[in-house]
């Protein structure tokens, strides 16, 4: 057939709203203190060895007791994940709260925690190299052990965002919402240099409201 022309919205860059993704708790350690953030950066990137390539913001702590430490583990958090843990482990830092103060978990043989609750899968990682990308570091990985927990189903952000995350309330204050984690920024004018408070994205990810 001869090539036609594409139908498509041109729409700056929304179009990477379609590319899937999983949530992921990812737990670090420092000085004997647990850590953990959740990102959607976790992916498999050659399989002769077994290679996981993790990217975190270089603004958040898990970056840099990673970067020091060289080791981490991937909890694959499955459906039946309350909103309690996104906010509890993605929208704080652990510079000044310790995550895990209420959270019931395990130690794998890295010592770094393992949920009790929530996750199907989880894989220890060691760190073999490292590839800076400006505002984030993409960590890269072999596996030093793993296990599958139950059958349950790995989070998808879109589930997330459809099931999970809070509606926003009725009477709602004007301003800017995070199209991501739902931060409300209350204002006229979202700064064009502005960075959401909780998950690090930047202006380009709130929308008015
Ligand atoms: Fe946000």
């Amino acid at each position: 057939m001869e090539a036609t022309q594409i139908k498509a919205t041109r729409d700056d860059n929304k179009s990477l709203f379609s590319i899937p993704y999983g949530l992921f708790l990812v737990t670090s350690s420092l000085h004997g203190k647990p850590n953990g953030l959740i990102v959607n950066t976790v992916t498999q990137v050659t399989n002769t060895p077994n290679r996981v390539a993790i990217t975190i913001n270089k603004s958040n702590y898990s970056h840099t007791i990673i970067k020091e430490t060289g080791v981490l583990n991937v909890n694959c958090l499955t459906t039946k994940t309350p909103f309690s843990i996104f906010s509890t482990f993605g929208f704080q830092s652990g510079r000044d709260k310790d995550k895990f103060e209420e959270i019931s978990y395990s130690v794998s043989e890295n010592g770094l925690p393992v949920l009790n609750d929530y996750i199907n899968t989880f894989i220890s990682l060691k760190v073999t190299d490292y590839v800076d990308l400006d505002t984030h570091g993409m960590f890269i990985c072999e596996i030093t052990e793993s296990g599958i927990i139950n059958s349950d189903e790995t989070v998808t952000y879109n589930y997330y965002q459809r099931n999970i995350k809070p509606r926003p309330k009725e009477q709602k204050p004007k301003g800017y919402v995070c199209r991501i984690c739902g931060y409300v920024y209350e204002g006229e004018e979202l700064p064009e240099d502005f960075v959401c408070p909780w998950c690090k994205h930047p202006a380009s990810d709130f929308e008015k409201r």
